[in-house]
């Protein structure tokens, strides 16, 4: 190009892309979303329709994704094999909701004295996790993305407070997947409940205790009219991810711009869930304690018996589990290492703001 054309318009034109152009040669593309989540669970449920809005408009509209609720499509529970076998090309789920089917999917989610949504992300984008977790998916014919984080969960609503390991003996807790494991082997006695059925079940007498998530969403379902004493953390859930699957066929035959457009708006949502999490759980965690909630840590025999139990149970499992021993020792090493450096800096700048006077 001759210098006299680079500075009029046509030459500008000519070397900058022609998005519209560009657009109107890529074709339409419907995708159908199926979510794990109901409507209600705003914050998670709502990672789905940002993903949505972005990718319509980095396409210019073409490339269009319809998001079903948990249960509109197919249930919340198998949008897994309804990704896997096609029956919507993506969804918006928890890799712990199918360790029924490996228990390795769970480091996709949080396992109990895993990593924070900080680390969580750490091994996800830069620490080996995605494509440890995409060979594993691959299994299940789908390819998976980072899809949000709800932060620290909390440990729980007691009816009467816990005050040692023996106070757990029996206890019925609506607690899922290996948090319920864990708390099997403390005496425990776990329950699987949705969300929907254990306010209910609280109420009628048929739980002393249920966690679910955190301030924010759990004031909605208000089980501190029944249980008031609220227990932290929810060593189970350090910083659980959710995640976007897409099924494998689809997601080579998408044009590579939307592509583009669909991993960068995954990005986005991930970020989004968190930060509306650590914007909304402060105020709701004020309100409840306005209301007579009790706030308590978790005995200390309670949480060393339960790390104790964990490990153990991700020892035993590593030995006769090839998926899970091949995610669990790099793994392990990267949040050992991870730990170290948090307690350094990380914890002595928060201990110091949160406690001295
Ligand atoms: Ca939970």
């Amino acid at each position: 190009m001759q210098r006299r054309d680079f500075l009029t318009g046509a030459g500008v034109a000519a070397m900058l892309p022609l998005p519209a152009a560009q657009a109107a040669d890529l074709p339409a593309v419907r995708w159908r979303l199926a979510s794990s989540f109901p409507k209600s669970l705003d914050t998670i449920y709502g990672a789905g329709e940002t993903l949505a809005k972005r990718v319509a408009a980095l396409t210019g509209g073409k490339f269009q994704i319809r998001v079903f609720a948990g249960g509109e499509l197919v249930p919340g529970l198998q949008v897994l094999d309804a990704v896997g076998n096609g029956t919507a090309e993506c969804g918006h789920s928890a890799g712990y909701y199918y360790v029924g089917k490996n228990l390795a999917l769970a480091f996709d989610t949080a396992v109990p004295f895993g990593l924070t949504a900080r680390q969580q992300n750490a091994w996800m984008y830069a620490g080996g996790g995605l494509s440890a977790l995409r060979k594993l998916y691959a299994k299940y014919n789908v390819v998976q993305f980072p899809g949000g984080n709800t932060g620290t969960q909390m440990g729980g609503w007691f009816r009467k407070p816990i005050k040692s390991l023996a106070d757990l003996k029996g206890l019925k807790m609506r607690i899922p997947g290996i948090g319920g494991q864990i708390m099997a082997k403390l005496g425990a006695v776990p329950q699987t409940l949705p969300g929907g059925d254990i306010y209910p079940a609280l109420e009628r007498g048929a739980l002393d205790a249920a966690e679910w998530v955190g301030p924010y969403d759990d004031e909605k379902l208000g089980f501190h009219k029944i249980a008031k004493h609220y227990y932290y953390p929810g060593w189970w859930e350090g910083g659980p991810q959710l995640s976007f699957y897409v099924n494998q066929a689809s997601w080579k035959a998408l044009p590579e711009q939307y592509r583009q457009a669909f991993e960068v708006a995954t990005a986005e949502a991930n970020q989004l869930m968190l930060a509306q999490y650590d914007a909304k759980n402060p105020p709701a965690l004020l309100r409840l304690v306005g209301q007579g909630v009790k706030l308590h840590p978790y005995p200390k025999d309670v949480m060393l018996a339960a790390r104790r139990a964990t490990f153990e149970l991700y020892e035993e499992e590593a030995k006769t589990n090839p998926d899970f021993a091949a995610i669990y020792r790099p793994w392990k090493q990267f949040r050992d290492t991870e730990f170290q450096w948090f307690k350094v800096n990380e914890a002595a700048y928060s201990n110091f703001n949160y406690y001295v006077k």
